[in-house]
């Protein structure tokens, strides 16, 4: 046997018998009081004292999103998970087109924006607030920085909370889950327990991680311990899953909030699609947006930056992906004006004159003030029209 099986035959194990406990246990939890600020002459001290500091910062950071309305959904849903230490929590909005959450001992816990569109409805974002509520609650990070002796492992502590503006690279939102195993296993059962409390389905837990999986592994020829170091270091996406399914049986019920979250997003979610697009990884931009597409989110808008997707990344056939993602995006009840554009455009160029002409036309009524509407107007005198 390979020495990779070995492993996962192992893990497999160990996994169903994490999986029985993990379910039998899940529904106690007793949260700690409140933390005080701890004395800055303290290890503990000293680390607050660092991310009051990254706090300030955070706070003037053209990054965080200045969106009230949003930015008190997020907190609401912290505050009813963390229950007693909501005056503690507070919630940053962070302008980043990767999957990230932290919570720094402090209070301060960040969202990054390319987490919020992968969510599908407010469970889904429960499960990561509450999971990053676990690690401040059972204070992983002091723990973690009383474990580590050298300034580089050091570092490593603080990089879970700080961070702003080092992004663009995966291993950036690794840190996110640069605990210990036995960390992420604890935060995500008391992330269900306050969940379950709170009224969400946690079963919509092992769905986050589920998806984060199969948006890796798009990536082509690529395991996904290769790209994404966070399923390196921690627990396997599998086991992970399986333990989170097996803790959501023993708590049934609950509610998903789809409405009520993609009513919140919606203003935002186009500046977050072309965020998403203007990375440049179009496999794992394709796998996210067609599972939203197919979670019946936003698909007009979906189905357009899928289009967008093809077309950038220009592959051959990607030009005919793309005008059928437009004309999808088309015939949906919220199309976006956009979408008639990029089917005039691509007509025009595959000689489809009827259809280029109608597509410009849709466009020019949807969106007369567009800024590009004259360039549109010299196309269809062009086209006769
Ligand atoms: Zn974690």
């Amino acid at each position: 046997m390979k020495r990779r099986q070995v492993l996962a035959a192992g893990a497999a194990c160990c996994a169903s018998l994490l999986a029985r406990s993990a379910g039998a246990q899940a529904m106690h939890y007793a949260a700690p009081e409140r933390f005080g600020r701890p004395d800055i002459a303290s290890d503990e001290g000293g680390l607050w004292a660092l991310m009051d500091r990254e706090e300030k910062g955070l706070r003037r950071s053209p990054l965080v999103l200045r969106d009230e309305k949003l930015k008190n959904y997020v907190q609401d849903i912290a505050c009813r998970l963390g229950s007693e230490h909501c005056p503690d929590i507070r919630v940053y909005l962070v302008r980043t087109p990767l999957f990230n959450a932290s919570m720094a001992p402090n209070g301060m816990m960040q969202v990054w924006t390319g987490l919020l569109l992968r969510m599908e409805n407010e469970a889904q974002l429960a499960a990561v607030l509450g999971h990053e509520i676990g690690h401040y609650l059972q204070r992983h990070s002091v723990e973690r920085l009383r474990d580590i002796r050298s300034k580089s492992a050091f570092g490593q502590v603080l990089s879970l909370f700080g961070l702003i503006g080092a992004v663009g690279q995966i291993a950036v939102a690794a840190s996110a889950y640069a605990y210990g195993r036995e960390h992420e296993h604890e935060a995500d059962r008391i992330g269900a327990v306050l969940m379950h409390r709170a009224g969400y389905d946690v079963a919509e837990a092992a769905k986050v991680w589920n998806n984060l999986l199969k948006e890796v592994r798009a990536r082509e020829g690529k395991e996904p311990e290769q790209t994404a170091p966070l399923f390196a270091s921690h627990p396997a996406p599998p086991e992970r899953r399986d333990i989170l399914g097996q803790i959501a049986a023993a708590m049934p019920g609950g509610s998903r909030g789809d409405d009520a979250y993609r009513r919140h997003v919606a203003a935002h979610l186009d500046e977050w699609l072309q965020d998403e697009v203007k990375r440049g990884q179009y496999a794992e931009s394709l796998a996210l947006i067609s599972r939203q597409i197919g979670s019946g989110f936003a698909p007009g808008l979906m189905s357009y930056y899928r289009g967008e997707v093809y077309r950038l990344r220009a592959e051959p056939g990607d030009q005919d992906l793309a005008l059928a993602d437009y004309r999808l995006a088309a015939q949906m009840p919220d199309p976006p004006a956009v979408a008639f554009r990029g089917i005039g455009l691509i007509c025009r160029q595959q000689g489809q004159n009827g259809e280029a002409v109608q597509g410009f036309r849709r466009y020019l009524e949807l969106a007369p003030a567009a800024p590009d509407a004259a360039f549109i107007q010299s196309y269809l005198a062009e086209l006769g029209s």
